[in-house]
């Protein structure tokens, strides 16, 4: 889920509908070659014969409409600004990669075991057994020198069946209540899938988000969303050791 607000559907695109998207009103089409590299994210390299190949992670499929919109002007007018805010949303969506092995996932943090979270929301509000599994995501390091204007909590992958979830909330600062509810709202998509209208997927549908509502203390849990992320990007006060002793 993320914390700014998105337009009510968000689209799962193709290759070829980001193509489209991104050569139309260009004089040389942009081909796009969607990749699973976690380390080489995105590159835009100039075709000999003319036009240009767009190599980038499967999440940018994935991406809100602002990312996408910047990487359109980037291709008309080259402004480093539009380049920078598509890199970082690659650099902060956790990445789905080909089928993990069980071996690769992690599901114990430091803080939050997320495993034990997703049992509870299974039990507390999805009848019968979970169909998926979870992790925390790699982590993408903060973002330097930058305010950091939007993340992805979470990240729901039909194939192979797996939540992921960003490892910024293995925090003391985040209550676990949260990251409950960062996993029911990827394992509410697991449940209910994604509805498709012509080649295009829905995932955020009316019936998702009147679902999503009905969790406890809906209200508060988003408004937390919105702000937490930034905290988050600050390392946590060192207490003194006056402070320690006064507990005590
Ligand atoms: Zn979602």
């Amino acid at each position: 889920m993320n914390a700014d607000p998105l337009p009510p559907e968000r689209l799962q695109l193709s290759a070829r509908e980001l193509a489209d998207y991104l050569s139309s009103g260009l004089d040389h089409p942009v081909s796009v070659v969607i990749t699973h590299n976690r380390i080489s994210l995105i590159r835009l390299r100039q075709k000999p014969e003319g036009g240009s190949e767009l190599r980038a992670h499967a999440c940018l499929l994935q991406a809100p409409p602002e990312t996408l919109r910047a990487l359109k002007r980037f291709l008309i007018s080259h402004r480093r600004a539009d380049w920078r805010a598509v890199c970082a949303f690659l650099q902060t969506t956790p990445r789905e990669s080909r089928p993990v092995p069980a071996a690769t996932l992690r599901s114990a943090g430091n803080f939050h075991d997320l495993q034990a979270i997703l049992d509870d929301v299974n039990t507390s509000f999805f009848p019968g057994p979970c169909p998926c599994r979870i992790t925390w995501g790699r982590s993408a390091g903060r973002p330097r020198g930058r305010t950091r204007r939007h993340i992805a909590y979470g990240s729901y992958h039909r194939d192979p069946g797996l939540i992921r979830i960003h490892p910024l909330l293995d925090d003391t600062r985040v209550p676990r209540d949260f990251v409950a509810f960062i996993v029911f709202h990827e394992r509410l998509h697991a449940s209910l899938g994604a509805e498709t209208r012509g080649s295009r997927q829905w995932h955020h549908t009316a019936r998702f988000r009147s679902m999503e509502r009905q969790y406890p203390e809906y209200d508060r849990h988003q408004k937390l969303a919105q702000t937490l992320f930034r905290s988050l990007d600050k390392p946590e006060p060192k207490r003194k050791w006056s402070d320690v002793l006064r507990l005590f």
